[in-house]
């Protein structure tokens, strides 16, 4: 596991028990970077024996030093974590745009950064966990003593590895709990290296463990007898799977989903900072954000002039090569996904969709899977391209009238994930916000957080909330203790 520079080579085994080690069988694949095409290394697949393995270490260590660590130890160890990946921040950040073809510049500022700070914002958090307590009368006094869920999975997708990884995986150990990890098989490489870091940091073995693999992985974890809660961020049709998967054993679920956001621009809303804000959640990270915007509706009176400058801007967007710092936009994550996005490109085609900016593969690459922005207007609400998650730079505008036909278009979705309201009427930001039917609304700003509020989707976007209270309640039990008095 040695990565010197951008073309050097990274084997991903798992970590179980405080060690990486190959799958029994030695099976591997090979991991592509989705900006040159070339090898970046072989990926051990685990089947269900190195499952059992790690689950069996994580129940192990349940009983062992982690039960009875005293908190601030454990608060200190997440903190330790979180300089931990901060020191390792331009190998960890090269990692990351290597497997994700996202620029090095976001994976920085983005990925690791926030990597961090969800180790050091759980680190803190924990040391100020309370619980209910009730007294009745002079009955009994009632309290809620908090424990930990057990062993719980927590599986991921390749948008934002290390950074939705660290999500679940810092409140699961703030909560006390044994974790094993399932990355997502597009990008390996920075969970592998973050079961070395929580080594370092004093984390017993096999509290921490990481399995590598394909789907078939995620459902051995999904289905395991002795996996008491999985944490899953990934596509809504998988979180069906492992909703029937989990079902037998009852595992405690948190989805985070799929969405198809709206941005809605009212004509009374600061334009300037509007498209500025717009340019960047429809195409940062080359859109493959769950939070981006990609269904944009925008108020007749100043729908030219927002297309006009939103196009102007979109068009300077530089796509390129992942460790330029001029690049705005880089590779989509993988040939598989490459295709799928294009494919709505011509679905947009046959659809009576008009290009605005973009609608095809980047020009100028002999390798790798770059699309260029594109914004597509003309089409109506039943357009697919209007009402299935693309995940990639690709946005609809459509303009609006009045309020209801708007709110009505806005929750005509099985998503209900995130979205964004720009205008400069109180009275409108509030009302109208608290009538969108998504778990997240932003008011003239975009994916502006604070890891104490509820995060996460309500319909088809998701199961429950994470952050803050919400994450800790997910990866604890509680028990009700009453004492007569
Ligand atoms: P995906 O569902 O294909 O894969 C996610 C993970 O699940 C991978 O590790 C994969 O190996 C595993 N998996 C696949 N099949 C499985 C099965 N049957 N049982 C258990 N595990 C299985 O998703 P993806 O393509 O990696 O990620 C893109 C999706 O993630 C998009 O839909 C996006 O909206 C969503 N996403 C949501 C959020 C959010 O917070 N709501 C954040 C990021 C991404």
């Amino acid at each position: 596991m040695k990565t010197e520079t951008k073309q050097s080579v990274m084997e991903c085994l798992h970590f179980i028990n405080g060690e990486y080690v190959k799958s029994s069988n030695a099976k591997t694949f090979e991991n592509v970077n989705p900006a040159t095409e070339e090898v970046l290394g072989n990926v051990a697949i685990g089947g269900t024996e190195e499952v059992d393995q790690a689950v069996a270490a994580a129940r192990e260590a349940l009983n062992g030093e982690w039960k009875n660590m005293p908190l601030k130890k454990r608060s200190n160890i997440l903190r330790k974590i979180g300089d931990l990946i901060l020191d390792r921040k331009d190998e960890l950040a090269e990692l990351e745009s290597l497997d994700t073809g996202k620029p090095l510049w976001l994976s920085q500022k983005v990925d690791i950064d926030r990597a961090a700070n969800n180790f050091y914002f759980f680190a803190d958090y924990m040391t100020t966990v309370g619980t209910e307590a009730y007294e009745q009368d002079d009955i009994a006094i009632h309290y809620a003593k908090r424990r930990p869920v057990g062993v719980v999975g927590l599986i991921n997708p390749w948008n934002l590895p290390l950074f939705l990884m660290t999500w679940k995986l810092a409140p699961a150990l703030a909560a006390g709990n044994a974790a094993v990890m399932k990355p997502s098989e597009v990008t390996p490489m920075t969970a592998t290296v973050l079961g070395e870091i929580c080594k370092e940091a004093g984390v017993p073995d096999g509290v921490v463990n990481m399995v590598h693999g394909f789907g078939e992985t995620g459902a051995a974890l999904s289905s395991h007898e002795d996996v008491d809660a999985i944490a899953f961020t990934g596509e809504t049709i998988t979180g069906t799977e492992i909703m029937k998967a989990a079902a037998p054993t009852l595992k405690k679920l948190s989805f985070e989903l799929g969405g198809k956001n709206p941005n809605i621009i009212f004509a009374d809303a600061d334009l300037e900072d509007a498209i500025e804000t717009t340019v960047r959640s429809s195409f940062i990270n080359q859109g493959e954000v769950c939070l981006c915007g990609s269904r944009i509706y925008v108020e007749r009176q100043v729908y030219d002039e927002f297309l006009d400058r939103f196009a102007e801007k979109t068009k300077e967007l530089v796509v390129g090569d992942p460790f330029d710092a001029d690049t705005k936009v880089g590779a989509l994550v993988s040939e598989e996904h490459y295709q799928k996005v294009l494919g709505y490109l011509d679905i947009a085609k046959e659809e009576g969709g008009t290009f605005l900016t973009g609608g095809k593969a980047a020009e100028g690459f002999d390798k790798g899977f770059f699309v260029e922005p594109t914004i597509i207007t003309g089409l109506g609400k039943d357009s697919r391209c209007v009402r299935e998650e693309i995940f990639g730079p690709v946005v609809t505008v459509v303009p609006f009238d009045t309020e209801e036909e708007l709110l009505e278009q806005v929750n005509d979705t099985h998503y209900g994930l995130s979205a964004s309201v720009w205008t400069s009427d109180v009275k409108r930001a509030t009302g109208f916000s608290g009538k969108i039917e998504a778990g997240i609304v932003w008011v003239n700003t975009w994916f502006l957080r604070d890891l104490r509020t509820p995060f996460g989707g309500m319909k088809r976007s998701g199961l429950g909330r994470e952050g803050g209270a919400h994450s800790f309640d997910f990866y604890s039990e509680l028990t009700n203790i009453t004492l007569k008095m």
